[in-house]
């Protein structure tokens, strides 16, 4: 226990993985933490939901690292409960009219050259792809990484090859990690997402669905006597002096430390942007997101989908697949754990990228709209019998995203992990208001989604135990 935190009233806004995260960690040090969120659910982006027998997610989610990465660090720290299941293959990837399978141990060379040969890397490109994936799995120091963090993935890759094929392939690993594109990811950011989870062979789901991490930590919270309050939107952060006093919901709550979970951007908005200097309020203004995603939700009577993990190019050759079709990620969260859906049925998740919110609302529904249509035109033609399978189905857009987040934007991951946003460039969770700091996807960590909220929780809770 840290005497520093101990007896600190700390107010935590949001019960996202960063904010669930850090307030266990918190507690653990002693700290008198009271978590408020605006939900009547815990979870954000990572919640789930019940509706007639299956249990379904907020977002379409498949965990990198699970248990072995920093979700698993943090429940270890303060002893949640929780595990994590893989599939074996785990996942198949269609590009061009090809089809591969992935398996866990993706750096093994006899599984890479079959995975070169399937998805149809031309021969002559092979030494390169090869080179490249060796590159990507081996070990690096901090200032290799450091080094790589500017520099955008695309260009990167083009030191080892140019192989259409094989760019798809890495499209489809970029839009799964970070939801933006191979040109502006940072290299760095990628190889840190895909070393780490070749290293640990463990593409995995929680058991339980995705609100079993938050839940878990906010029940090892609430066993060190911290509290949560549902319902309970904070509307402003109370700035005096420069400092964070406390916060305004529903009556004024006083606070030694204030932890938004909430998002750069909309913490600025609810400390009052008057308080921040205006260097500092011009670089988060000019801050980019990561793309929105758009979601149907398939509740079916029988097994249908199979592969269970799966992402999808329609074939550029064909026009009107092209023009019909979507790009889709497809999880199938009952074949990881069965009592997410009731016996004998299935439980499928089929996502697509989207604008992250665009300012005219009637057009980013329309935008959300037409991918939509295309995601159910896409999982008909691989499925031919799905609708006759359907319980029921949920389309969710980027407005969905934003609602449930709180935010006013419905991006994925949250801000951009692009080449000028990672790293020494990251958001801090120190900001220029004394007592005020951030947690969650936007600050301080690394990694893929939910596991770069968790970072952000752990490197948070290091960096108050020692100061
Ligand atoms: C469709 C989709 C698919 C995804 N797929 C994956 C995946 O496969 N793998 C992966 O690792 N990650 C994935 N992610 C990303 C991942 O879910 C997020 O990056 C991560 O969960 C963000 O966590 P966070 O801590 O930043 O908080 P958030 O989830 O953004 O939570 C913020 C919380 O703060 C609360 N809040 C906001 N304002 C207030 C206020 N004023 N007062 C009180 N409470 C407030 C919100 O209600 C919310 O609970 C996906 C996300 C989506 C949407």
């Amino acid at each position: 226990m840290s005497d520093g935190l101990a007896g600190k009233r700390v107010v935590v806004i949001g019960t996202g993985i960063g904010g669930s995260g850090v307030s266990a960690l918190l507690a653990r040090e002693g700290a008198k933490v009271l978590v408020l969120e605006r939900n009547s659910f815990p979870g954000g982006k990572a919640a789930s939901f019940e509706r007639e027998g299956f249990v379904y997610d907020t977002g379409v989610h498949w965990l990198s690292r699970g248990g072995k990465g920093p979700l698993g660090e943090i429940a270890d720290l303060v002893g949640a409960e929780g595990s994590y299941r893989s599939l074996e293959p785990a996942m198949q990837f269609t590009a061009g009219g090809r089809t591969a399978i992935l398996h866990q141990e993706m750096d093994d060379p006899e599984a890479l050259e079959r995975l070169f040969e399937e998805i149809g890397v031309l021969p002559e490109n092979r030494p390169g792809a090869r080179a490249l994936f060796e590159d990507l799995a081996r070990e690096r120091s901090p200032r290799e990484l450091e080094e790589l963090d500017e520099v955008s993935f695309s260009d990167y890759c083009s030191r080892f090859v140019d192989d259409e094929q094989l760019n798809r392939l890495l499209d489809g690993f970029i839009g799964m990690y970070m939801c933006i594109s191979r040109k502006a990811a940072s290299a760095a950011e990628f190889i840190l997402c895909f070393s780490s989870q070749v290293k640990e062979r463990s593409l995995c789901y929680p058991v339980g669905g995705m609100r079993a991490v938050p839940t878990a930590y906010l029940k090892a919270l609430e066993s060190m006597g911290g509290e949560v309050r549902y319902s309970t939107p904070v509307e402003r952060i109370v700035v005096e002096s420069g400092k964070a006093r406390g916060v305004e919901a529903g009556g004024f709550i006083p606070a030694d430390l204030v932890i938004s979970n909430t998002g750069l951007k909309e913490t600025v908005a609810l400390a009052g942007r008057h308080n921040f200097p205006d260097n500092y309020l011009a670089w988060v203004d000019s801050l980019r997101l990561s793309f929105g995603a758009v979601s149907v939700k398939y509740a079916l009577d029988a097994e249908v989908v199979k592969p269970h993990l799966f992402c999808y190019f329609p074939d550029f050759r064909d026009p009107e697949l092209v023009e019909r079709q979507a790009a889709i990620f497809v999880p199938v969260p009952s074949a990881a754990d069965p009592s997410l859906a009731p016996p004998g049925c299935q439980l499928v998740l089929a996502g697509s990228l989207a604008p992250p919110g665009l300012e005219d609302r009637e057009q980013a529904a329309a935008v959300c709209e037409e991918i939509l249509n295309r995601i159910e035109n896409t999982m008909r033609d691989l499925f031919p019998d799905i609708e006759d399978h359907v319980i029921w189905k949920i389309r969710t857009d980027t407005s969905y995203i934003a609602r449930i987040s709180g935010r006013r934007t419905g991006e994925v991951i949250g801000l951009a992990q692009n080449r000028h946003q990672v790293g020494k460039n990251r958001p801090s969770h120190v900001t220029p208001v004394e007592g005020l700091y951030l947690v969650g996807a936007d600050a301080g960590g690394r990694g893929v989604g939910t596991e770069m909220a968790a970072d952000s929780a752990l490197n948070l809770w290091r960096m108050l135990l020692h100061s």
